[in-house]
């Protein structure tokens, strides 16, 4: 296929038009499996989990102490009540609590019949079988947990499109859910281009340089939870290109490389997409990583990153991995972004949105600072070690003053 420089689909896009786009060319994948809790972990919730219990299943103790009637307790004088028996944790008391009396109960116990609220044991004076207390603040509830508080029965307590947390596993785990239905783990065929690019382990001749985004690539992905298929690094040839291409659309939801993309005399990339699949476009008005083709290959959809190392981050985080949350299920959302005070001047010429290394870090007085890590080529995988979040520089920004607001969106905000 031949481009023309005028080819409409080489007009350069904003980041949020392309964001947009990717999202409404890409479809959640949807076969699911029933899986363990534990196996769960980390995958798409494909149905909402209704709870058939109420948690907690009793009323029960929020603190070691006594169970009394709140009626029993006297404001004028202390109150003196008899002890006559205990409910543990798993252990209760089986009969009720008389006037007069009171029990022994410790922290998740169940509240006895008859009881309707706990005196930490802090706040009594015990002597033999019998306590003492000042029994003003004594009202029916206190410390006391109730049925249903967290959860009741019916109840949906996670909703399809969940991602599965620590806290969501000990949730379902709590309503005594062992089983859930998850979206299957999305697949992703990975391959690096260039003739410069060695494997770690092999020595380095003249003119050549480690293939370090097969490795970064694959952080990315193995982190979001992805069966990874890396396919190598196929050098910068047509057919090679090709039958990666070929190998790649047919075992995988989505197709990523790296390098290729620009407009160099061995950039194959962009080309073969065009012969074997299908370009939806191709070039971003942002820096780093204004080359990036998208579209689809047979059945998956293709990312082309381009093969600078820190662009290749930078395009994934902002355009494939919204692209992988939709795929797996989950409902679009906005990034977190911080507002925070330049901690020196941020340099930028206007045009293209930037998308900066920055350090965040909270000042003495409380209020979120930004730094750059320095020198900000696209080259340079250091900087994406040195910092913790992307600073958002808009197309139309000049730059920043020390003190000037922008906003960053932490490294975090990428983690599934
Ligand atoms: P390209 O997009 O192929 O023109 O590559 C742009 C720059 O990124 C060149 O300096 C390449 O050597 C470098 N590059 C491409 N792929 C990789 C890779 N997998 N690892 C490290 N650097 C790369
Ligand atoms: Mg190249």
């Amino acid at each position: 296929m031949t481009r023309t420089p005028a080819d409409p689909r080489d007009k350069l896009l904003s980041v949020e038009q392309g964001r947009q786009r990717i999202l409404q060319a890409v479809d959640a994948v949807t076969a699911t499996e029933q899986l363990h809790l534990r196996a769960a972990l980390g995958r798409v919730l494909a149905e909402a989990v209704v709870s058939a219990i109420d948690v907690p299943p009793f009323a029960n103790s929020a603190m070691d102490g006594y169970a009394v009637r709140s009626a029993d307790c006297d404001a004028a004088t202390p109150t003196r009540l008899k002890i006559t028996g205990s409910s543990f944790a798993g252990a209760p008391f089986t009969g009720a609590v008389r006037s007069g009396e009171c029990i022994r109960i410790m922290t998740g116990a169940v509240l006895p019949e008859g009881a309707d609220a706990v005196l930490m044991q802090e706040d009594v004076e015990r002597d033999g079988e019998q306590i003492s207390f000042d029994g003003e603040s004594v009202q029916a509830g206190l410390n006391v947990r109730y049925a249903g508080e967290d959860t009741r029965r019916g109840d949906t307590v996670l909703e399809p499109g969940t991602r599965l947390g620590a806290a969501e596993l000990g949730l379902l785990a709590s309503v005594g859910v062992s089983e859930v239905r998850v979206s299957r783990k999305l697949r992703v065929a990975f391959f690096s281009t260039g003739d410069e690019l060695v494997g770690v382990g092999m020595p380095l001749a003249t003119g050549k340089i480690y293939d370090s985004n097969r490795y970064a690539l694959y952080g990315l992905l193995a982190s979001a939870g992805i069966e990874c298929y890396d396919l190598g690094n196929i050098p910068d040839q047509r057919d090679a290109v090709r039958a990666a291409f070929r190998q790649a659309g047919e075992i995988a939801d989505l197709v990523m490389t790296s390098g290729g993309v620009s407009v160099g005399e061995a950039d194959y990339v962009t080309e073969t997409l065009g012969e074997l699949g299908e370009i939806n476009f191709w070039r971003m008005a942002m820096k780093p990583g204004k080359p990036l083709a998208f579209g689809r290959l047979g059945n998956a959809v293709f990312f082309g990153l381009p093969g600078n190392p820190v662009s290749a981050m930078v395009t994934y985080y902002l355009f494939v991995l919204p692209a992988i949350r939709k795929m797996a299920g989950e409902p679009a959302r906005e990034p977190l972004l911080i507002e925070a005070r330049c901690s020196e001047a941020l340099k930028k010429a206007p045009g293209r949105a930037e998308f900066q290394r920055g350090i965040l870090r909270r000042d003495a007085d409380g209020g979120w600072k930004v730094a750059s890590t320095g020198v900000q080529g696209s080259h340079l995988l250091s900087s994406m070690t040195k910092a913790n979040c992307l600073i958002h520089l808009p197309a139309e920004s000049t730059g920043a003053k020390e003190g000037e607001r922008v906003l960053a969106q932490p490294f975090s905000d990428f983690c599934l």
